[in-house]
């Protein structure tokens, strides 16, 4: 027989990634408490979450979940069109859309889920969908899933994108970008976006994992930043499990928009709804997203502080005001081998190497929260500048 052994293959392949010291590995997190962790016994204080405001373990949400937990029990035992649709569902989704300025709102299990979902059931064979090179993985996905001609313009191209559109002028067409970007920490020329998207006919879709509770005012986002509406980007999707400090993801715009998905999205329509007692949980954050402005205030310094210090010790700073602010190393061995030698000094930083970024783009992807003190960024700025050929001193 010459029928290839498919799991064979995978080992190979999985071989293969050890041998170019591209593999990954689980580690087992015993416990957190705000931006420390522990692992293998060894507390840890770390730059690598998604919590930016620090609401993971905030009592507000651990009690929502608690008392709603109480009263319905855990899991919602069907999908949201059968019996699954809760009130708790109803009422977070009623908030969502609010707070980002929409007619409506729908829950989605975890932003990959609302990403296939949305790009499958808005886009066919012969659409065009036209996207950033260096959006998440799962816009990507989404188009493919679709059938949609996939056409990717080189990072924040705005003329690129214009070309692409015009390239196909018969087409319906999506352009999707994240708002920022989750492993630069940029934000997407959205005004420019929102324009082209406009004069061309084109549906603008905005992804903002790393945006909703960061960016604007109230923390509506990197649309609302931007000055845009819902008529400027009718497809605004986000994630409930970054800055919300929770788990799962919506998609808000029109009535007819959100109509739509929950006849079509079939991430939406086959999987059992999130646990109520999430929504819950998941509402009680969206409260203080809103009403913690401070969080934001803090998050502000702690950025600026990282910045001005990494700037003053010549580390290779990425063009981020965001919460994400990586470290570019090139080489995934020097990426690697910095991640390391921070560990041995408590430091928990995450290398992230290809083919999550370009080649040749390895990365320190650190992150701040709400919760961290002057004193951590001031004891990581120290350790980074002792990092072998990373630093000034070294150039
Ligand atoms: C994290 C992320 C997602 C996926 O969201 P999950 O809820 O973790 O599945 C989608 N898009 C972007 C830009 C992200 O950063």
């Amino acid at each position: 027989m010459t029928r290839p052994d498919l799991l064979q293959r995978l080992s190979a392949q999985a071989a293969a990634r050890e041998q170019a010291g591209l593999r990954r590995r689980l580690r087992v997190v015993e416990q957190v408490e705000g931006p420390w962790l522990q692992a293998d016994g060894r507390r840890l204080l770390g730059f690598c979450s998604n919590d930016y405001l620090g609401l993971a373990q905030h009592p507000a949400l651990v009690d929502a979940l608690k008392r709603a937990a109480d009263s319905d029990g855990v899991g919602s035992a069907s999908a949201h069109l059968i019996c699954g649709h809760r009130r708790e569902h109803a009422a977070l989704e009623e908030a969502l859309a609010t707070w980002t300025g929409r007619e409506r709102a729908l829950l989605f299990s975890t932003g990959y889920m609302a990403n296939l979902g949305t790009l499958q059931a808005l886009l066919g064979r012969g659409d065009a969908c036209i996207q950033d090179k260096l959006n998440h993985a799962c816009l990507l996905d989404g188009a493919q899933l679709a059938g949609a001609e996939l056409k990717r313009y080189p990072h924040a191209d705005i003329d690129a994108a214009g070309r692409q559109l015009r390239s196909r002028p018969e087409a319906a067409a999506l352009l999707a970008t994240d708002g920022v970007f989750s492993m630069d920490g940029d934000t997407a020329p959205l005004r420019e976006l929102a324009a082209l998207c406009t004069s061309e006919g084109a549906t603008l879709m905005v992804d903002d994992a790393h945006g909703l509770g960061v960016l604007g005012a109230d923390g509506a986002g990197s649309v609302t930043a931007a000055g845009l509406t819902q008529a400027d980007v009718p497809v605004l999707m986000a994630t409930l499990g970054k800055a919300l400090g929770c788990s799962g993801a919506f998609v808000a715009g029109p009535a007819g928009l959100i109509d739509g998905l929950t006849q079509f999205a079939r991430t939406y329509v086959y999987t059992t709804a999130m646990p109520p007692a999430l929504a819950a949980a998941t509402h009680a954050a969206v409260v203080l997203a809103q009403q913690d402005s401070w969080r934001r205030e803090r998050l502000t310094s702690l950025i600026a502080r990282f910045r001005a210090g990494a700037h003053q010790l010549g580390l290779p700073l990425m063009a981020s005001s965001s919460a994400i602010q990586p470290l570019l190393l090139g080489d995934a061995q020097a990426a690697l081998d910095a991640a390391r030698t921070l560990e041995r000094q408590g430091l928990l930083v995450v290398a992230i190497r290809p083919p999550t970024v370009p080649q040749g783009q390895a990365r320190l992807r650190i992150t701040l929260s709400a919760l961290h003190e002057d004193a951590h960024v001031d004891r990581l700025l120290d350790a980074l500048g002792r990092l072998p050929g990373i630093g000034r001193s070294h150039a």
